[in-house]
């Protein structure tokens, strides 16, 4: 039973103050709405001489245009990020296509960020609508009818009309509501590695695809980028497990020569899991981000995806606080649904389909797959088409 003396009222609580949960907050709180955001871990301060976070992510131009209504984007460029021009996907080193910002006449394709960074520039927007509650955890959920109410790991009750999970692919909140979900973990892992490269700050990311799995550069700002191997997940486990000289060596053996003489600084691997939340919310529980999807990060889609979930979210909850509707209504919660759910499977499917085709070495599909780089080489159209999709417009 709740003490109705303890609980503190809000209209949303958010669980997981991560890059979805925190523009979530923002969003809201700058609407006036009275927000509740909870979160395990602060993200560090920013210090400009420190060694980049090593979980990075592509942001494409649509994030990054509500990223910048939110005051967070300024920052995070006064702080570091690396835009690219160029996309750039191969097999041979020598048979590259590549797609251009000028193609679709946009002066870049999207940034490379590092995630802490872009978390800390959200959590610098909170203003007195924000009541964070960090370090914190959720030990319960209860919901009635009008309020869904969360217990803390303090004992302290939040009651709010809406709990927003934003606690990432693991998300303890949509246990909680009782939402399953479905996937698998996929037979490769990743490993990133931070470099040292010899080339001054590059415009391009590039993508090498190989049966064992792809190759991928990501430039980070000044003469650093990040590298993501994948494989099998037993040989990343042993990959993970060398020093940084040992890595280096086995890392200029593996990758193609725009590489470079880099030299690694850090690293650490990730398993690589699809799962897909079976709804979206339950009463007054809805999931944004990687805790409603995981995606295979091949083209690096998942945090944009999440984007995408908040800024729809938060344009209905708006709308509705606008009209005094009850933002938590179920109504509310099955148009989200209904227009996120789709779009995010889509992007899921077409890129397990991805994984497939250039992921393996089956005669046919590798003939396929050279088909579709070689058409790719020669049509303004497709890339023009490639290079949009990228962006993050349609
Ligand atoms: C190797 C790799 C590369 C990737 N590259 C890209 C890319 O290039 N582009 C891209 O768009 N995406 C990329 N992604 C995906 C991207 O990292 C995720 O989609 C993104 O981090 C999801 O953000 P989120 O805020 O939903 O969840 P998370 O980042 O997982 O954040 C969840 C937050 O909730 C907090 N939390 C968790 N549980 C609790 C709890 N019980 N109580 C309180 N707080 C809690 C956590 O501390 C965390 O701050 C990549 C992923 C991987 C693995």
């Amino acid at each position: 039973m709740t003490n109705e003396k303890t609980v503190q009222q809000f209209d949303i609580s958010i669980v997981g103050g991560g890059m979805v949960g925190a523009a979530i907050a923002v969003a809201l709180s700058q609407a006036g709405l009275q927000v509740a955001l909870i979160e395990k871990q602060a993200p560090p301060e920013f210090e400009p001489d420190s060694a980049p976070d090593l979980r990075v992510s592509s942001i494409n131009l649509a994030s990054e245009a509500w990223l910048a209504t939110l005051g967070a984007w300024p920052v995070l460029e006064r702080m570091r990020l690396c835009p690219y021009q160029r996309l750039q996907a191969f097999e041979q080193p020598h048979s590259i296509v590549t797609f251009n910002a000028a193609d679709i006449k946009r002066s870049h394709l999207g940034h490379i960020v590092e995630n802490n960074l872009l978390q800390l520039a959200l959590w610098q927007q909170f203003g007195a609508n924000v009541r964070l509650f960090c370090p914190s955890s959720v030990t319960a959920l209860e919901q009635t009818a009008d309020s869904a109410i969360v217990t803390l790991d303090s004992g302290e009750q939040l009651s709010s009309k809406l709990v927003v999970a934003a606690d990432g692919g693991n998300s303890q909140l949509r246990q909680l509501a009782g939402i399953g979900s479905n996937g698998w973990q996929y037979r490769q892992a990743c490993l990133v590695a931070l470099v040292n490269t010899p080339y001054p700050q590059q415009d391009v990311t590039w993508q090498q695809f190989t049966p064992s799995g792809p190759k991928a550069f990501l430039p980070l700002s000044g003469q650093q980028g990040s590298v993501v191997w994948y494989e099998e997940a037993t040989k990343v486990k042993q990959l993970a497990a060398l020093s940084p000289a040992q890595l280096t060596q086995q890392l200029l053996k593996a990758f193609p020569p725009q590489i470079g003489e880099v030299e690694v600084v850090a690293s650490s691997w990730f398993p690589l899991a699809r799962m897909d939340a079976n709804r979206y919310y339950a009463g007054r529980v809805v999931l944004a981000g990687d805790a409603a999807h995981t995606i295979n990060p091949l083209a690096g889609q998942g945090v944009n995806l999440g984007f995408a979930d908040a800024k729809l979210l938060t344009e209905l909850i708006i709308d509705a606080r606008r009209h005094n509707n009850d933002i938590g209504s179920a109504q509310l919660l099955q148009s989200y649904q209904r227009k996120r759910k789709p779009a995010n499977l889509l992007m899921m499917s077409a890129m397990d389909g991805f994984y497939q085709v250039f992921g393996n070495d089956i005669p046919p599909v590798r003939k396929l797959r050279q088909l579709v780089l070689s058409v790719a080489a020669r049509s303004t159209m497709l890339k023009t088409l490639v290079a949009r999709y990228a962006v993050g417009s349609e």
